[in-house]
Protein backbone atom coordinates (compact mmCIF):
# COMPACT_ATOMS: atom_id res chain seq x y z
CA UNK A 1 0.00 0.00 0.00
CA UNK A 2 1.37 3.55 -0.81
CA UNK A 3 0.80 6.50 1.58
CA UNK A 4 -0.97 9.16 0.23
CA UNK A 5 -0.93 11.44 2.99
CA UNK A 6 -3.42 11.70 6.00
CA UNK A 7 -5.26 8.83 6.53
CA UNK A 8 -5.74 7.61 2.68
CA UNK A 9 -3.86 4.30 1.18
CA UNK A 10 -3.95 3.76 -2.56
CA UNK A 11 -3.48 -0.52 -2.65
CA UNK A 12 -1.60 -1.79 -5.38
CA UNK A 13 -3.25 -4.43 -7.20
CA UNK A 14 -0.99 -6.55 -9.35
CA UNK A 15 -4.27 -8.15 -11.40
CA UNK A 16 -5.61 -4.74 -11.29
CA UNK A 17 -2.77 -3.10 -13.86
CA UNK A 18 -2.64 -6.57 -15.79
CA UNK A 19 -6.38 -6.07 -16.43
CA UNK A 20 -5.80 -2.36 -17.37
CA UNK A 21 -2.96 -2.93 -19.67
CA UNK A 22 -4.94 -6.13 -21.58
CA UNK A 23 -8.02 -3.79 -21.80
CA UNK A 24 -5.83 -0.70 -23.13
CA UNK A 25 -4.20 -3.12 -25.97
CA UNK A 26 -7.57 -5.08 -26.63
CA UNK A 27 -9.67 -1.50 -27.25
CA UNK A 28 -6.18 0.07 -29.64
CA UNK A 29 -6.88 -3.70 -31.66
CA UNK A 30 -10.54 -3.11 -31.24
CA UNK A 31 -10.88 -0.93 -34.38
CA UNK A 32 -10.09 -3.02 -37.88
CA UNK A 33 -10.51 -6.55 -36.04
CA UNK A 34 -13.91 -7.10 -37.95
CA UNK A 35 -12.20 -6.28 -40.95
CA UNK A 36 -9.39 -8.63 -40.23
CA UNK A 37 -11.60 -11.37 -39.61
CA UNK A 38 -11.23 -12.01 -36.19
CA UNK A 39 -14.52 -12.47 -34.76
CA UNK A 40 -16.23 -15.69 -34.97
CA UNK A 41 -19.67 -16.86 -33.93
CA UNK A 42 -20.20 -20.47 -31.52
CA UNK A 43 -23.76 -21.51 -30.78
CA UNK A 44 -25.49 -23.23 -28.21
CA UNK A 45 -27.97 -25.60 -27.88
CA UNK A 46 -31.54 -24.11 -26.74
CA UNK A 47 -33.12 -27.40 -25.50
CA UNK A 48 -37.00 -28.35 -25.15
CA UNK A 49 -37.15 -29.18 -21.78
CA UNK A 50 -40.33 -31.86 -22.01
CA UNK A 51 -39.03 -33.39 -25.35
CA UNK A 52 -35.27 -33.11 -25.18
CA UNK A 53 -35.58 -32.08 -28.52
CA UNK A 54 -32.96 -29.09 -30.06
CA UNK A 55 -35.10 -26.08 -30.78
CA UNK A 56 -32.41 -23.78 -31.67
CA UNK A 57 -29.32 -22.38 -30.50
CA UNK A 58 -27.52 -18.90 -29.35
CA UNK A 59 -25.51 -17.48 -31.46
CA UNK A 60 -22.47 -15.92 -29.18
CA UNK A 61 -19.28 -13.68 -30.57
CA UNK A 62 -15.91 -14.44 -29.48
CA UNK A 63 -12.95 -12.72 -30.30
CA UNK A 64 -9.72 -14.73 -32.02
CA UNK A 65 -7.29 -12.37 -30.54
CA UNK A 66 -3.56 -12.86 -32.57
CA UNK A 67 -1.59 -12.14 -28.93
CA UNK A 68 -4.53 -12.48 -25.99
CA UNK A 69 -5.76 -16.03 -27.32
CA UNK A 70 -9.77 -16.10 -27.07
CA UNK A 71 -11.49 -13.44 -25.69
CA UNK A 72 -15.05 -14.05 -24.55
CA UNK A 73 -17.90 -10.79 -25.29
CA UNK A 74 -17.89 -9.53 -21.44
CA UNK A 75 -14.42 -8.09 -22.20
CA UNK A 76 -14.77 -6.59 -25.31
CA UNK A 77 -19.10 -5.83 -26.02
CA UNK A 78 -18.76 -3.14 -23.30
CA UNK A 79 -15.54 -1.59 -25.33
CA UNK A 80 -17.18 -1.82 -28.62
CA UNK A 81 -20.08 -0.13 -26.82
CA UNK A 82 -18.00 2.21 -25.90
CA UNK A 83 -16.34 3.19 -29.36
CA UNK A 84 -19.99 2.26 -31.55
CA UNK A 85 -18.03 -0.51 -32.94
CA UNK A 86 -20.85 -2.40 -31.66
CA UNK A 87 -22.97 -1.55 -33.95
CA UNK A 88 -21.17 -3.17 -37.15
CA UNK A 89 -20.03 -5.92 -34.92
CA UNK A 90 -23.90 -6.70 -33.96
CA UNK A 91 -24.88 -6.42 -37.48
CA UNK A 92 -22.40 -9.04 -38.60
CA UNK A 93 -22.79 -11.45 -36.21
CA UNK A 94 -26.30 -11.37 -37.06
CA UNK A 95 -25.72 -12.07 -40.49
CA UNK A 96 -23.50 -15.00 -39.71
CA UNK A 97 -26.63 -16.59 -37.30
CA UNK A 98 -29.08 -15.77 -39.73
CA UNK A 99 -27.13 -17.86 -42.39
CA UNK A 100 -26.40 -20.10 -40.75
CA UNK A 101 -29.51 -20.61 -39.26
CA UNK A 102 -30.94 -21.21 -42.98
CA UNK A 103 -28.60 -24.14 -43.72
CA UNK A 104 -29.72 -25.31 -40.80
CA UNK A 105 -33.09 -25.44 -41.78
CA UNK A 106 -32.18 -26.51 -45.43
CA UNK A 107 -30.41 -29.46 -44.32
CA UNK A 108 -32.91 -30.60 -41.40
CA UNK A 109 -35.49 -32.56 -42.15
CA UNK A 110 -37.24 -33.27 -38.42
CA UNK A 111 -40.52 -31.89 -37.08
CA UNK A 112 -39.43 -28.55 -35.61
CA UNK A 113 -37.01 -26.47 -38.26
CA UNK A 114 -34.24 -25.11 -35.72
CA UNK A 115 -34.30 -21.48 -35.05
CA UNK A 116 -31.29 -18.84 -34.29
CA UNK A 117 -31.20 -16.33 -31.10
CA UNK A 118 -29.07 -13.46 -31.17
CA UNK A 119 -28.15 -10.82 -28.68
CA UNK A 120 -28.64 -7.13 -29.49
CA UNK A 121 -27.05 -4.27 -27.81
CA UNK A 122 -28.91 -1.63 -26.45
CA UNK A 123 -26.94 0.69 -28.43
CA UNK A 124 -27.87 -1.20 -31.43
CA UNK A 125 -31.54 -0.89 -30.21
CA UNK A 126 -31.53 2.73 -30.36
CA UNK A 127 -29.75 3.14 -34.21
CA UNK A 128 -31.96 4.56 -36.43
CA UNK A 129 -31.10 1.94 -39.32
CA UNK A 130 -31.87 -1.47 -36.75
CA UNK A 131 -35.58 -1.98 -38.38
CA UNK A 132 -34.06 -2.10 -41.98
CA UNK A 133 -31.35 -3.84 -41.41
CA UNK A 134 -33.26 -6.66 -39.05
CA UNK A 135 -35.30 -7.02 -42.44
CA UNK A 136 -32.63 -7.17 -45.02
CA UNK A 137 -30.46 -9.83 -43.19
CA UNK A 138 -33.73 -11.85 -43.37
CA UNK A 139 -34.37 -11.07 -46.92
CA UNK A 140 -31.29 -12.04 -48.01
CA UNK A 141 -31.25 -15.13 -46.41
CA UNK A 142 -34.53 -16.15 -46.84
CA UNK A 143 -34.87 -17.34 -43.86
CA UNK A 144 -38.48 -16.82 -42.24
CA UNK A 145 -38.30 -14.13 -39.94
CA UNK A 146 -40.70 -16.57 -36.62
CA UNK A 147 -37.22 -18.70 -36.85
CA UNK A 148 -34.92 -15.75 -35.59
CA UNK A 149 -35.05 -14.50 -31.81
CA UNK A 150 -33.67 -11.34 -30.79
CA UNK A 151 -32.47 -10.88 -27.44
CA UNK A 152 -32.69 -7.90 -25.33
CA UNK A 153 -31.96 -7.22 -21.71
CA UNK A 154 -34.12 -6.03 -18.89
CA UNK A 155 -31.94 -3.16 -18.17
CA UNK A 156 -32.19 -2.08 -22.08
CA UNK A 157 -35.57 -1.65 -21.81
CA UNK A 158 -36.46 -0.80 -18.40
CA UNK A 159 -37.08 3.14 -18.57
CA UNK A 160 -37.25 3.13 -22.46
CA UNK A 161 -40.52 5.51 -23.35
CA UNK A 162 -42.52 3.95 -25.83
CA UNK A 163 -40.77 5.85 -29.08
CA UNK A 164 -37.53 4.05 -28.05
CA UNK A 165 -39.60 1.00 -28.08
CA UNK A 166 -40.98 1.36 -31.73
CA UNK A 167 -38.19 -0.12 -33.79
CA UNK A 168 -38.30 -3.27 -31.16
CA UNK A 169 -42.46 -2.92 -31.76
CA UNK A 170 -41.47 -3.00 -35.46
CA UNK A 171 -39.55 -6.02 -35.83
CA UNK A 172 -41.66 -8.30 -33.64
CA UNK A 173 -44.46 -7.14 -36.03
CA UNK A 174 -41.66 -8.52 -39.00
CA UNK A 175 -42.44 -12.03 -37.45
CA UNK A 176 -39.23 -12.18 -35.65
CA UNK A 177 -39.50 -13.28 -31.33
CA UNK A 178 -38.01 -10.88 -28.85
CA UNK A 179 -36.70 -12.29 -25.76
CA UNK A 180 -36.11 -10.74 -22.47
CA UNK A 181 -32.62 -12.02 -21.51
CA UNK A 182 -31.54 -11.51 -17.62
CA UNK A 183 -34.65 -11.70 -16.88
CA UNK A 184 -34.64 -11.11 -12.75
CA UNK A 185 -31.01 -9.94 -12.35
CA UNK A 186 -31.85 -6.08 -13.23
CA UNK A 187 -34.19 -3.55 -11.92
CA UNK A 188 -37.05 -6.16 -12.53
CA UNK A 189 -40.11 -4.01 -13.00
CA UNK A 190 -42.88 -7.05 -13.99
CA UNK A 191 -45.65 -4.62 -14.94
CA UNK A 192 -43.19 -4.12 -17.79
CA UNK A 193 -44.46 -7.04 -19.33
CA UNK A 194 -47.54 -5.90 -20.31
CA UNK A 195 -46.52 -3.51 -22.33
CA UNK A 196 -43.00 -4.57 -24.00
CA UNK A 197 -43.25 -6.57 -27.20
CA UNK A 198 -41.50 -9.94 -25.97
CA UNK A 199 -42.43 -13.50 -26.26
CA UNK A 200 -40.12 -15.35 -24.25
CA UNK A 201 -38.57 -14.49 -21.04
CA UNK A 202 -35.15 -15.68 -20.50
CA UNK A 203 -34.45 -16.16 -16.74
CA UNK A 204 -30.75 -16.09 -15.30
CA UNK A 205 -28.97 -18.71 -14.22
CA UNK A 206 -29.17 -16.97 -10.74
CA UNK A 207 -32.49 -18.81 -10.06
CA UNK A 208 -31.18 -22.45 -11.16
CA UNK A 209 -28.37 -22.27 -9.16
CA UNK A 210 -30.45 -23.62 -6.09
CA UNK A 211 -31.62 -26.70 -8.10
CA UNK A 212 -28.39 -28.08 -8.76
CA UNK A 213 -28.64 -30.93 -6.60
CA UNK A 214 -31.10 -33.01 -4.91
CA UNK A 215 -33.11 -31.28 -2.70
CA UNK A 216 -33.14 -28.39 -4.27
CA UNK A 217 -34.01 -25.01 -2.53
CA UNK A 218 -37.39 -24.52 -1.73
CA UNK A 219 -37.29 -20.58 -1.94
CA UNK A 220 -35.81 -20.96 -5.82
CA UNK A 221 -38.48 -23.55 -6.66
CA UNK A 222 -41.07 -21.13 -5.37
CA UNK A 223 -39.48 -18.16 -7.11
CA UNK A 224 -39.29 -20.11 -10.36
CA UNK A 225 -42.91 -21.72 -10.09
CA UNK A 226 -44.23 -17.88 -9.42
CA UNK A 227 -42.02 -16.43 -12.75
CA UNK A 228 -43.44 -19.19 -14.73
CA UNK A 229 -46.93 -18.95 -13.86
CA UNK A 230 -46.87 -15.13 -14.48
CA UNK A 231 -45.38 -15.51 -18.24
CA UNK A 232 -47.35 -18.30 -19.32
CA UNK A 233 -50.27 -16.35 -18.20
CA UNK A 234 -49.24 -13.61 -20.19
CA UNK A 235 -48.65 -16.02 -23.23
CA UNK A 236 -44.76 -15.76 -23.06
CA UNK A 237 -42.63 -18.99 -22.66
CA UNK A 238 -40.07 -19.22 -20.48
CA UNK A 239 -35.93 -20.55 -21.19
CA UNK A 240 -33.80 -21.02 -18.02
CA UNK A 241 -30.06 -20.33 -18.44
CA UNK A 242 -27.11 -22.11 -16.72
CA UNK A 243 -28.44 -25.51 -17.00
CA UNK A 244 -25.27 -27.61 -15.79
CA UNK A 245 -27.24 -30.80 -13.92
CA UNK A 246 -29.83 -33.34 -14.58
CA UNK A 247 -31.13 -32.36 -10.89
CA UNK A 248 -31.65 -28.96 -12.68
CA UNK A 249 -32.88 -30.15 -16.04
CA UNK A 250 -35.76 -32.16 -13.51
CA UNK A 251 -36.43 -29.88 -11.47
CA UNK A 252 -37.04 -26.67 -14.19
CA UNK A 253 -38.85 -29.38 -16.56
CA UNK A 254 -41.00 -30.25 -13.53
CA UNK A 255 -41.83 -26.30 -12.83
CA UNK A 256 -42.79 -26.16 -16.14
CA UNK A 257 -40.00 -24.11 -17.85
CA UNK A 258 -40.03 -24.37 -22.04
CA UNK A 259 -36.74 -24.18 -22.85
CA UNK A 260 -33.41 -25.26 -21.02
CA UNK A 261 -29.73 -23.62 -21.95
CA UNK A 262 -26.41 -25.08 -20.26
CA UNK A 263 -23.43 -26.83 -20.29
CA UNK A 264 -26.16 -29.72 -19.07
CA UNK A 265 -26.56 -30.21 -22.98
CA UNK A 266 -24.02 -28.60 -24.38
CA UNK A 267 -21.35 -25.80 -24.47
CA UNK A 268 -21.17 -22.91 -26.87
CA UNK A 269 -19.28 -24.72 -29.66
CA UNK A 270 -18.74 -24.50 -33.77
CA UNK A 271 -21.73 -24.55 -35.82
CA UNK A 272 -20.73 -27.88 -37.39
CA UNK A 273 -21.37 -29.69 -33.74
CA UNK A 274 -24.71 -27.90 -33.66
CA UNK A 275 -25.83 -29.44 -37.26
CA UNK A 276 -24.36 -33.02 -35.81
CA UNK A 277 -26.96 -32.42 -32.90
CA UNK A 278 -29.93 -30.98 -35.10
CA UNK A 279 -29.11 -34.48 -37.51
CA UNK A 280 -29.13 -36.54 -34.69
CA UNK A 281 -32.01 -35.25 -33.29
CA UNK A 282 -34.14 -35.57 -36.65
CA UNK A 283 -33.20 -39.27 -37.31
P1 LIG B 1 -25.80 -14.09 -22.16
O1 LIG B 1 -26.58 -13.57 -23.31
O2 LIG B 1 -26.49 -14.16 -20.85
O3 LIG B 1 -25.24 -15.52 -22.62
C1 LIG B 1 -25.14 -16.62 -21.77
C2 LIG B 1 -23.73 -16.78 -21.22
O4 LIG B 1 -23.73 -17.84 -20.27
C3 LIG B 1 -22.71 -17.16 -22.28
O5 LIG B 1 -21.46 -16.57 -21.93
C4 LIG B 1 -22.62 -18.67 -22.13
O6 LIG B 1 -21.41 -19.22 -22.58
C5 LIG B 1 -22.75 -18.80 -20.63
N1 LIG B 1 -23.28 -20.12 -20.25
C6 LIG B 1 -24.04 -20.94 -20.99
N2 LIG B 1 -24.36 -22.05 -20.33
C7 LIG B 1 -23.80 -21.97 -19.10
C8 LIG B 1 -23.79 -22.83 -17.95
O7 LIG B 1 -24.37 -23.90 -17.91
N3 LIG B 1 -23.11 -22.37 -16.86
C9 LIG B 1 -22.45 -21.19 -16.87
N4 LIG B 1 -21.80 -20.85 -15.77
N5 LIG B 1 -22.45 -20.34 -17.93
C10 LIG B 1 -23.12 -20.73 -19.05
P2 LIG B 1 -20.55 -15.82 -23.00
O8 LIG B 1 -20.55 -16.58 -24.29
O9 LIG B 1 -19.25 -15.56 -22.33
O10 LIG B 1 -21.32 -14.47 -23.25
C11 LIG B 1 -21.41 -13.52 -22.22
C12 LIG B 1 -22.34 -12.39 -22.59
O11 LIG B 1 -21.81 -11.63 -23.71
C13 LIG B 1 -23.70 -12.87 -23.08
O12 LIG B 1 -24.47 -13.20 -21.95
C14 LIG B 1 -24.19 -11.65 -23.82
O13 LIG B 1 -24.72 -10.71 -22.94
C15 LIG B 1 -22.90 -11.09 -24.41
N6 LIG B 1 -22.81 -11.45 -25.83
C16 LIG B 1 -22.39 -12.59 -26.43
N7 LIG B 1 -22.45 -12.52 -27.77
C17 LIG B 1 -22.96 -11.28 -28.05
C18 LIG B 1 -23.28 -10.57 -29.27
O14 LIG B 1 -23.16 -11.09 -30.40
N8 LIG B 1 -23.77 -9.30 -29.14
C19 LIG B 1 -23.96 -8.72 -27.92
N9 LIG B 1 -24.44 -7.47 -27.87
N10 LIG B 1 -23.68 -9.35 -26.76
C20 LIG B 1 -23.18 -10.61 -26.84
CA1 LIG C 1 -28.36 -13.87 -24.38
CA1 LIG D 1 -28.69 -14.23 -20.45
CA1 LIG E 1 -25.68 -12.61 -19.05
Amino acid sequence: AKELGGNRYEVADPDADARAITRHSLTNRLPGALERGEFFVEYQPLIGLSDGVVHGAEALVRWGHPVHGVIGPDRFIPLAENTGQIVPLGRWVLEQAVRQAEVWQRNHHGARPPRVNVNLSPIQLHHPDLVAEVSRVLDDSGLAPEALCLEVTESALIGADQDALKPLRRIADLGVEIALDDFGTGYSNLSSLRWLPVSVLKLDRAFSRGMSHHPADPVDLKIVEGIVSLAHGLGLSVTVEGVETSAQADYLRDLGCDTGQGWYYGRPAPPEQMGTLLLADAS
